[in-house]
């Protein structure tokens, strides 16, 4: 079964405590499709401009993924500038250019649009909206957002909420997004918005998460080195979605209990590198190796 995945292709100019990286590849859905196609086919859906390499997209088909619904417009690729501090949770924007995202139209092909399993990275909500609406029968939607988006587009963002089933957003997300501090109370609020499950992501603390009127606190493996963070969040929400897509048994307790698992092990070695280094030639037997170390972390 296949994952339909939404969201930006970037050029990102990143620092962090371990160097520093220029005009990388990275974008919400380049992350998410990579991480998801480990489990799953994939469709992007996305939006470059006239300057981004064939060669990324080579790259995506190597890895099985439907690269039909990317669109090369006229203008620049979107890009963005970021920096982390000690801090490894918290990306400091330093500039955003959205270029050709602002003609982003995100036109779904005929062919993916009854694909049952669906992520929408970040990218402006009201896009995010218009991409539910071509679907004919989808049967579980996660979304995305960003401080940036909740800043500049928050009406159009609860909007978009009440036709998410999964929501995934940082901790300083939900607080900003719902405007209460407390986490618990701040995730209630969020739920109140539509998504039936809350994805707290709380970078190197793992996630929290709130869904069938229970909470489930998954950790973060526990690494020495983390080179980037870029991309982590998306890299969970990629193995969170093409797990459930591979498995098709719906959003269950068990199913996002798994997922999430999944997700988080994706995270964990996307972080070990810049860009898509880590994710781009993983292994099946390295996926499974560390999903046992994620089983030992909690076990009692
Ligand atoms: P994450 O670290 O998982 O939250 O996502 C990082 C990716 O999000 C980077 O590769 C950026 O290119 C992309 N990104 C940054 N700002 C935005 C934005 N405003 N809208 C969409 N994608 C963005």
């Amino acid at each position: 079964m296949s994952l339909l995945s939404v969201g930006t292709i970037a050029f990102d100019s990143v620092e962090t405590p371990s160097g520093k990286r220029d005009d990388a590849i990275g974008g919400s859905v380049s992350y998410l499709g990579t991480a998801a196609s480990y489990f799953s086919d994939v469709q992007m859906v996305s939006v470059i401009g006239e300057d981004f390499p064939e060669e990324i997209i080579d790259f995506f088909q190597t890895r099985k993924i439907d690269t039909s619904g990317i669109r090369r417009l006229p203008g620049k690729t979107f890009r963005w500038t970021g920096r982390y501090g000690d801090n490894l949770n918290e990306a400091q924007t330093l500039e955003t250019q959205l270029n050709v995202l602002n003609e982003f139209d995100p036109t779904v092909p005929e062919s993916y649009r009854d694909t049952e399993y669906v992520v929408l990275g970040n990218i402006e909500p009201g896009l995010q909206r218009a991409v539910v609406e071509q679907l004919k029968n989808p049967k579980v939607v996660m979304c995305d957002t960003m401080n940036f988006w909740i800043e500049g587009s928050k009406e159009s963002l609860i909007q978009t909420l009440k036709h998410i089933d999964v929501l995934c957003i940082n901790e300083g997300e939900a607080r900003q997004l719902s405007g209460e501090h407390n986490i618990v109370k701040a995730v209630k609020a969020v739920r109140k918005m539509g998504p039936q499950s809350v994805i707290v992501k709380r970078g190197e603390y793992g996630a929290l998460v709130y869904a069938f009127d229970e909470w489930f606190s998954a950790p973060a493996l526990p690494l020495e080195t983390i080179v980037d963070p870029t991309g982590a969040g998306d890299s969970f929400a990629g193995g969170l979605m093409g797990y459930l897509a591979s498995i098709k048994q719906g959003l269950t307790p068990d199913t996002l209990r798994q997922g999430i698992i999944w997700g988080s092990v994706m995270a964990s070695f996307n972080v070990e590198d810049f860009s898509l280094d880590r994710l781009k030639s993983l292994k099946d037997d390295e996926i499974q190796n560390r999903y046992k170390m994620f089983q030992d972390l909690a076990r009692c």
